[in-house]
């Protein structure tokens, strides 16, 4: 896959019309509707400000949540065109539709400098199908397209790949950061590049880990899915997270790893419990001796070691996943550990979204990382070399 794309400093924007597709897709409160996290569209302002500044009329497009292709009031973006015309400092017109009237009208009245924030994309049954007509109407609005979103480049939607059949297409400052960080990681990372993958199932990570043993010097396993792998080494797991049909897989993983001579970090150590529940009252045993009627929720303190010294000297360090049951925080010193560990090491540090992102965030680490993806799935699509259609669909350098 090409990482070396266009982006909005290439092409001439002045007076232009821009179709900017956004990732508003914001957490909302159930009982109120209002936006309970902004990241998302402070993300955006960087982008938003430059083509504005740059002359461009600009009709920005999201979606939010999963309506189905109808209408669902508590999945308008009304309250999106608010927040941002706060932020902005300037008002932000909003469309009561998509491809409509009122969006058709406001979008002819709209002038170099102004913006204006089109309805759900989703509620139309288009956008999902990439429907080559409801992405031609899109496509209407702008002269150019910039796609920003980096949250759902890896899907093929009209909002998101559609429109750069009608449109020549660059990306916003976000994607570009995307693509230059993790691009580089993957072609020609700074050595020695250290990859950290943990959550719950090894099925989900199975094509980045099938990717990374190509690319790494060294893997860790941790959280849930490590222990399909430990029970491959033929340890028992007692009751810890297993899936049985990936342990042949997991063998095959480790095999390969030697092959390559990639080094492959399991935990030595694992806290274990019962019960799953919040305990500060759990053992902590080797991982080869977990004993029956026990579970794994978190790695011990030789693993955080261990880990934690292979951070230490990297060149680059990529992280997706916890390390154990973090949401209890009995079982997060894990996740906390390797998080510690990449914000004080001197590596190109890069989190691959979702709960790791979550857990950097928290612990007030975020700024001290190279870059923080704001694309849970599509970050792991990245990692396994897929190509994104949103990506691939924008104009190469
Ligand atoms: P994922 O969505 O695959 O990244 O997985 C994240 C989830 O994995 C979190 O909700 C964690 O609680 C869970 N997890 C991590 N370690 C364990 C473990 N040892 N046992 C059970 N669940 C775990």
């Amino acid at each position: 896959m090409n990482y070396s794309k266009k982006n909005v400093k290439d092409i001439d924007l002045k007076g232009k019309r821009v179709l900017l597709r956004c990732d508003f897709n914001v957490p909302l409160s159930k009982e109120t509707g209002e936006i309970t996290d902004d990241t998302r569209i402070v993300a955006a302002l960087p982008t938003i400000r430059y083509l504005l500044d740059e002359g461009a009329a600009l009709v920005a497009c999201s979606h939010l949540g999963k309506p189905k292709g109808e209408y669902k009031a508590s999945l308008s973006l009304a309250p999106v065109a608010v927040r941002l015309s706060e932020l902005l400092g300037q008002e932000v017109i909003f469309a009561k539709d998509t491809i409509g009237e009122d969006a058709k009208s406001k979008a002819s009245a709209l002038k170099p400098g102004e913006i204006m924030l089109l309805e759900n994309t989703r509620f139309d049954k288009g956008e999902e199908k990439c429907d080559p007509e409801f992405s031609k109407a899109l496509a209407a609005f702008g002269e150019v397209f910039v796609s920003d979103a980096f949250g759902t480049v890896h899907r093929a939607h009209a909002s998101t790949k559609g429109v750069a059949d009608y449109l020549p297409a660059v990306s916003g400052f976000l994607i570009d950061k995307e693509l230059e960080i993790m691009g580089k990681a993957l072609e020609a990372p700074k050595r020695p590049f250290v990859c950290i993958l943990g959550g719950a199932k090894v099925s989900d990570k199975i094509g980045v880990i099938n990717n990374l043993l190509e690319k790494a010097d060294t893997i860790i396993i941790g959280g849930g899915m490590a222990y399909t792998f430990l029970k491959a080494q033929g340890y028992e797991v007692g009751n810890s997270l297993l899936e049985a049909d990936r342990v042949e897989y997991a063998a095959e993983m480790i095999k390969k790893a030697k092959e390559k001579g990639v080094r492959f970090l399991l935990p030595v150590d694992t806290a274990v419990h019962t019960t799953f529940e919040n305990t500060e009252d759990f053992l902590t045993v080797p991982s080869s001796e977990i004993p029956e009627g026990y579970m794994g929720l978190d790695i011990g303190k030789e693993s955080i070691k261990l880990f934690s010294e292979a951070v230490a000297d990297a060149g680059t360090v990529i992280w997706n996943g916890p390390m154990g049951v973090f949401e209890f925080p009995a079982f997060a010193e894990g996740t906390k550990s390797v998080a510690r560990a990449m914000a004080s090491s001197g590596a190109i540090t890069i989190i691959g979204g979702g709960d790791s992102a979550a857990a950097v965030t928290q612990l007030g680490f975020a700024d001290k990382m190279t870059h923080i993806s704001t694309g849970g799935g599509a970050s792991l699509e990245f990692l396994e070399g897929l190509e994104l259609p949103g990506v691939a669909c924008l104009e190469d350098r």
